[in-house]
């Protein structure tokens, strides 16, 4: 069984809500939701960051950008606004090492630090 927390919720070993699958991409909702919609989009397959995952697979980048627009309009919130982003390495404040894309909306997000 693998020791990482996003490839259990992948396989189905850890529940979460999930919002959307594709062959290579798993979303589900943050379990600590920081807007009105929180949601962490993944690989199917394990690469530890960002910047490993455009090294292996940079297609699947693709891929979980593309699910990001898809959700953001099923959630109502492509026209108001939303931020994707990936937190990378540990000032960054990543804190589950397999790649995930953050899609946050639903309010006014404030700049960025
Ligand atoms: P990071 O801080 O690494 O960029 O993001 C990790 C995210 O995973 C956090 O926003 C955190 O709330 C979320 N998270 C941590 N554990 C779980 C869990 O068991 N289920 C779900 N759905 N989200 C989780």
């Amino acid at each position: 069984m693998s020791d990482c927390l996003f490839c259990r919720i992948v396989a189905g070993e850890v529940p979460a809500t999930i919002v959307h699958q594709t062959e290579t991409t798993v979303a589900f909702r943050d379990i600590s939701p920081q807007a009105p919609t929180h949601v962490v989009l993944v690989p199917r397959e394990h690469a530890p960051d960002a910047a490993a995952l455009a090294a292996a697979a940079p297609g699947v980048l693709d891929a979980l950008f593309l699910a990001a627009g898809e959700i953001a309009k099923a959630e109502g919130i492509a026209e108001t606004g939303y931020r994707l982003l990936f937190n990378t390495g540990a000032d960054a404040g990543q804190t589950v090492f397999h790649a995930h894309l953050h899609l946050l909306g639903g309010r006014p997000l404030g700049a960025l630090a």
